[in-house]
């Protein structure tokens, strides 16, 4: 899938949005990052002169812009929804750094909303019950509210980024390998640790979580799956090898 495909799928949604050069903020941070859709719900002014203004020619968002009465209107064709929340709540929603959010982008299917609440009040616990997961972008405990438009440029970047990287993945043929096939990499990896005395089957734990660690940060292609395994046969026929 090509990434203005993925890019395409997202839906922006202002609830309650009360400034309207945040509106128009907002359209020009999208189009820079390759987003068109807007939605709105309940915007305080709406179309508007200054909106128009601060796109700064990204007016084409703000035609095609839809507006809604009610936040579960804006959502009803959306798959996947997403809310950006600068506060911790005291109910813990599932919540993602904007770049965890999408690998959830990336492996959905359909349209995409991403969610971002009011400039005072931010979205409230019954709108956020709608959301799938909360976007949480770090910054200043003790200041943590960035200005709306400036939230979603964040976001719309970290997609673009994703999208890109997920894009040059596809095009240089990379294959991750998959989770069955990480598990017997494991499995061989730890006889032939234990088969070489590196690893004491009695008090594994330590050591295999920092390998589990180490791969998981890699993420190993299929190929370097393959190496690996073959390594690990090398080592365990050497180490017989020498012992006969
Ligand atoms: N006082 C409100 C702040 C609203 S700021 C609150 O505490 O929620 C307006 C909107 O910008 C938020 O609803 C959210 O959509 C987005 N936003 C601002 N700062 C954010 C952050 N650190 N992480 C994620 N979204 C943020």
């Amino acid at each position: 899938m090509k990434h203005n495909d993925i890019l395409d799928r997202i839906h922006v949604i202002l609830v309650g949005v009360t400034h309207p050069g945040n509106i128009g903020a907002t359209a020009r941070a999208m189009k820079t990052m390759g987003l068109s859709h807007l939605r709105l719900v309940q915007p305080k002014h709406f179309p508007n002169a200054e909106a128009t203004a601060r796109a700064a020619g990204a007016d084409d968002i703000l035609a095609k812009a839809t507006v809604y009465d009610t936040f579960e209107e804006s959502l009803q064709d959306c798959h996947l929804i997403m809310g950006t929340s600068a506060r911790r709540r005291s109910i813990s929603w599932p919540t993602l750094t904007p770049k965890q959010s999408v690998a959830k982008a990336l492996s959905s299917a359909g349209k995409v909303a991403i969610v971002f609440g009011r400039e005072q009040s931010g979205l409230t616990n019954k709108e956020l019950d709608l959301c799938h997961f909360l976007i949480q972008i770090s910054s200043n405990p003790t200041f943590s509210s960035l200005n709306l438009a400036s939230a979603v440029q964040i976001v719309a970047y970290e997609m673009r980024c994703g999208v890109e990287n997920h894009d040059d993945d596809l095009k240089m043929g990379r294959a991750y390998a998959s989770a069955e096939s990480m598990a017997q990499f494991y499995q061989h990896l730890e006889d032939t640790l234990i088969h070489i005395g590196f690893l004491d089957p009695n008090n594994p734990r330590q050591l295999k979580r920092h390998l589990y660690r180490f791969f998981n940060r890699i993420q190993l292609l299929k190929p370097e799956v393959n190496i690996f395994r073959g390594i690990f046969t090398a080592i365990q026929e050497h180490h017989k090898r020498k012992n006969n």
